[in-house]
């Protein structure tokens, strides 16, 4: 419910039609693409919660008048972009305002002498690839999520996408934002590739999951079109040959822009149990050297090459997921979707852990001691855009019924990556899915990013809870 004095205010303060209080309107916002049978959070009861109103500012300003009002209030707020996270950053608790960024699409500015573009939070990915596609540009950002994620949400993820190993994540393509923080001020940074005059004030909001403030505005490094692409696939006789071979172009500088290991049980006769996809863009002799210096290495290293045939397959097919997921969800409000998810197919997650280099094998190894004592199978394993960072998608058959003792198994595998010296997620946040285990992940830094969000939210209305904060 929202106060009627909290009502009358925001309708001072804003037009009428950036207010939504519409059941369906309000309904829609509820969930993000976390969907709860997943099985997290341990405890559901303050989340998944109708928000109390939902505000689709079209400027700053009105970002702005609304935050206020919220901190006059004591009302939570909760930014919301695509709706696209899968960890239920967005999910809001009871009594929220939702803030919809999608009204705020424009792209405001794009430089081609500067590689820079200024987008608003809710351009969606794709579209602004469109925008900038006659300036000869784009964002290095790729993820499968591309026609849905916006670039607000994209940024408070930090996500990864496909071409991460040439362009970094997406937060490593922030030059600057503009946010309104949660006392209604907002400001600004200047689009600068490089800065030393104190600490980068961007890094406080990339990955923050919108628990300091809301993103308004981002000025992104953009990059040139490719003069050219092409794609290479190696198999390897173990994962371990695999991975010496990424490591070592790697070492030696070699950036593919897809850079993906991948090992899956084989399914049908044909199926390669250890697949390297690579595929190099930009200048043509760029491309070459690339292209000819790494099939030299995997090949030294044990590896086939197989020809282009699955990275061009793999090429053509990355957003599907992103498409299918937008048509199928989008008509349907989330508790429809979570029915419709319905019957339980058996349980799954993926989970996504960044550790040192030194030790990824080792942690496969005992990540998969782990799962076969628990009867868990590892349906794919890899090493995704670069050494470090290593995913794996589980399964096993079973129904709720054994939903906690499968989360116990992820679990166990996390804390592995955590105590191996690594993070838990490298892409996706903590949201509501791993909040138990966001203290064990902050470590010593919590109180003093505690002391932060509380000197940048006194009235802790920035959507509370996220990120343990
Ligand atoms: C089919 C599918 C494929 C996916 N593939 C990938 C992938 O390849 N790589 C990847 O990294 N992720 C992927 N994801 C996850 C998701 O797309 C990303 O996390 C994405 O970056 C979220 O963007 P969004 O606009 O949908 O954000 P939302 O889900 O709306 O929000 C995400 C978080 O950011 C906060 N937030 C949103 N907008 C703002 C703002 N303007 N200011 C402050 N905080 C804000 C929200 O409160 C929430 O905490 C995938 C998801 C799906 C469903």
């Amino acid at each position: 419910m929202i106060t009627s004095t909290l009502l009358d205010a925001l309708r001072q303060a804003l037009p009428a039609e950036v207010i939504l209080l519409e059941g369906r309107d309000r309904e829609m916002r509820l969930a993000d693409a976390f969907n709860p049978l997943r099985g997290f959070p341990r405890d559901r009861s303050p989340w998944w919660q109708t928000p109390a109103a939902v505000v689709m500012p079209a400027t700053t300003g009105q970002v702005a008048a609304v935050v206020r009002l919220a901190g006059q209030h004591r009302s939570p707020v909760v930014p919301f972009g695509g709706g696209t996270g899968v960890m239920g950053g967005a999910v809001p608790p009871q009594g929220a305002i939702v803030l919809d960024l999608r009204g705020m699409s424009k792209v405001r500015s794009v430089s081609v002498e500067d590689r820079v573009v200024w987008a608003e939070a809710g351009v969606v990915l794709s579209d602004l690839d469109a925008a900038l596609e006659p300036h000869g540009l784009m964002i290095g950002h790729d993820p499968w999520s591309t026609p849905i994620a916006t670039v607000g949400g994209a940024v408070s993820t930090d996500g990864v996408g496909y071409r991460a190993a040439k362009y970094g994540s997406m937060g490593d393509q922030v030059l600057a934002l503009e946010v309104v923080l949660p006392t209604g001020e907002v400001v600004q940074t200047k689009a600068l590739p490089k800065r030393a005059s104190g600490p980068d004030m961007d890094r406080l909001f990339i990955g923050a999951e919108g628990v300091m403030g809301v993103i308004t505005a981002a000025a992104l490094r953009v990059f040139r079109l490719p003069e050219k692409r092409r794609h290479a696939a190696f198999s390897f006789p173990t994962f371990e040959a695999g991975f010496a071979a990424v490591g070592e172009m790697f070492a030696l500088g070699l950036r593919p822009a897809i850079t993906d290991l991948t090992e899956e049980p084989p399914e049908e006769e044909g199926d390669v149990p250890v697949l390297m996809i690579l595929t190099y863009e930009g200048y043509k002799e760029e491309v070459s050297a690339q292209a000819s210096r790494s099939a030299k290495i995997a090949v030294a290293h044990g590896g086939t090459n197989i020809g282009p045939a699955k990275a061009q397959e793999y090429w053509r097919d990355r957003h599907v997921p992103g498409y299918r997921f937008k048509s199928d969800s989008q008509p349907l409000l989330p508790r429809e979707r979570w029915e419709r998810a319905w019957p339980w197919r058996g349980l799954g997650d993926y989970m996504d852990a960044a550790l040192p280099a030194s030790k990824v094998l080792e942690y496969r190894r005992q990540a998969q001691a782990i799962c076969q004592e628990a009867g868990v199978a590892i349906r794919q394993a890899a090493v995704w855009t670069q050494p470090e960072l290593y995913s794996m998608v589980l399964t096993r058959p079973g129904d709720l019924s054994e939903l906690a003792s499968f989360r116990e198994v992820s679990d166990r595998l996390l804390r592995l990556a955590q105590d191996m010296g690594g993070s838990m997620e490298y892409c996706h946040g903590i949201g509501l899915k791993l909040l138990h285990l966001a203290g064990r992940e902050w470590g010593q830094n919590l109180e003093a990013v505690r002391r932060i969000k509380q000197a940048l939210d006194p009235y802790g209305i920035m959507n509370p809870g996220k990120l343990g904060l």
